[in-house]
């Protein structure tokens, strides 16, 4: 989502007469945009703002602009403690970022914006022209939650659960596609909790994918991040029928371990989870999925470490992410006594050995077969191109045409974890995977 609000911060400022600067010292404007998810962020920035400093010690200072979650949770507090930042603003105000810096730039006034105005955000951003044109773009619909999981910031930095209007989404996707978007992934802190009521219509995140499933020049739907609970019926029937949702989906449980989901105040157990995988493999048995993991959450035990592990053999995920708790201040968890850090870097390091081979194992299957990828961009460094498979994996290949926003068949000769490397083939009588 931070990748998004850039990108419309850019725009923004854009619509201000400001350029992407080619090198960091030609810049007269920075904007860190930050994320506050796991502990060290604050500390992160200011490192930054250090690091700018020195570089800027000969020339003029220039504008510093601290945004995102970080801006929201430490607030006034930044302009305090380092003078040298000239505003913060909060991920539900970004939208002012043009008038502020135009203000600014008249009397020298510092800003602190961190009120939580959603609606007026994306009512302004809707008149802001888009620059990004990319194969695979990003369009948020929906921000915040309302779950408050106990380990969880979010909530409180970006606010309370909202959905975009329907219509203003659909107009933001047509936008995105008819400047070369050929996949678009849905974004939200809690996507599949889409929510919108008009004229006594309710719309769902399933209503929006059958809806971009129709657009005749994309190719590929994702969202992310979904909440277990929220795989609600009608989502999982797209799956069935919708050919451009990609069967691959990110589906954080966090634990395997119900006591642990209880503590953390989840609202879905071990079972609901595996449950709601089924139903998913139901509906398209090509599926696979990925998760966030948290490792040594307060009270977790090895009994409860073992019950994760024994999910991850379950449901095989072929991609994750993984992270030991991060207390965070202002949550119910950050109080809580924390686990002893080796054992749960032992324990991390455990569980990243068992996602690194599931990746692995998943990646070798498709040796000397062929892979369906969506040509994003040529590769700087070499000359090959780059593009995803339907289930997200980085594949490398050559080319001979550069065939930018197509779908096409690449054989693959070597993998690594992270990746599949290739040549495109023209064989289309063979079927991809
Ligand atoms: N809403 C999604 C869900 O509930 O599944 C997750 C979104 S959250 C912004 C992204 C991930 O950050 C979480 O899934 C969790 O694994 C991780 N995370 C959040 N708070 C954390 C903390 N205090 N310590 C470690 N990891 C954390
Ligand atoms: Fe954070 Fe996700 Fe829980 Fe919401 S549902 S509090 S975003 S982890």
């Amino acid at each position: 989502m931070n990748q998004y609000d850039s990108d419309r911060i850019y725009d923004l400022a854009a619509n201000i007469g400001f350029n992407k600067a080619n090198t960091k010292t030609e810049a007269d404007c920075f904007v860190l945009n930050t994320c506050h998810i796991r502990e060290k962020a604050t500390e992160k920035v200011y490192h930054e703002i250090g690091r700018l400093k020195k570089s800027f010690r000969k020339n003029n200072k220039p504008l510093v602009i601290v945004s995102g979650c970080v801006a929201q949770a430490e607030s006034d507090e930044m302009i305090k403690r380092e003078p040298y930042i000239d505003m913060v603003i909060g991920p539900q105000s970004y939208h002012k970022i043009g008038d502020l810096i135009l203000t600014h730039q008249r009397d020298k006034n510092k800003f602190n914006e961190t009120n939580f105005e959603v609606i007026e955000k994306f009512d302004e951003l809707e008149k802001i022209p888009i620059s990004q044109k990319k194969i695979s773009s990003y369009l948020t619909i929906q921000e915040g939650c309302d779950k408050f999981c106990n380990f969880c910031v979010v909530p409180y930095t970006r606010g309370p659960e909202y959905s975009r209007p329907f219509k203003q989404i659909i107009d933001e996707a047509k936008i995105l596609v008819s400047k070369g978007a050929r996949e678009i992934t849905l974004l939200g802190q809690n996507v599949n909790a889409y929510n919108f009521s008009e004229n006594k219509k309710k719309y769902k995140l399933s209503s929006l994918i059958r809806e971009l499933n129709d657009f005749k020049n994309l190719k590929r739907i994702r969202y992310t991040t979904s909440h277990p609970r929220d795989m609600s019926m009608d989502l999982i029937e797209c799956y069935k029928d919708c050919e451009k949702l990609m069967p691959f989906l990110h589906l954080p449980i966090q634990s395997g371990s119900d006591k642990i989901l209880k503590s953390m105040n989840r609202k879905h157990d071990r079972k609901y989870y595996l449950d709601v995988i089924e139903k998913l493999k139901k509906a398209n048995n090509n599926i696979k999925f990925s998760s966030d993991f948290i490792i040594g959450y307060p009270g977790e035990t090895e009994k409860d470490h073992k019950d994760t592990i024994d999910i991850i053999k379950k449901v095989g995920f072929i991609n994750s992410y993984s992270f030991i708790f991060s207390p965070r201040p202002g949550t119910p968890a950050a109080n809580k006594k924390v686990e002893d850090l080796e054992k749960n870097k032992e324990r991390l390091k455990n569980l990243q050995n068992i996602l690194e081979n599931n990746q692995l194992k998943n990646n070798k299957k498709y040796l000397n077969q062929l892979c369906e990828v969506l040509v994003e961009n040529k590769l700087s460094d070499q000359n090959k191109y780059f593009g995803r498979t339907k289930f997200m994996t980085p594949v490398k290949f050559y080319l001979n045409n550069f065939k930018k926003g197509e779908l096409i068949n690449v054989k693959i000769n070597s993998f690594n974890r992270n990746s599949l490397f290739g040549i495109y083939t023209i064989n289309k009588n063979e079927k991809a995977a």
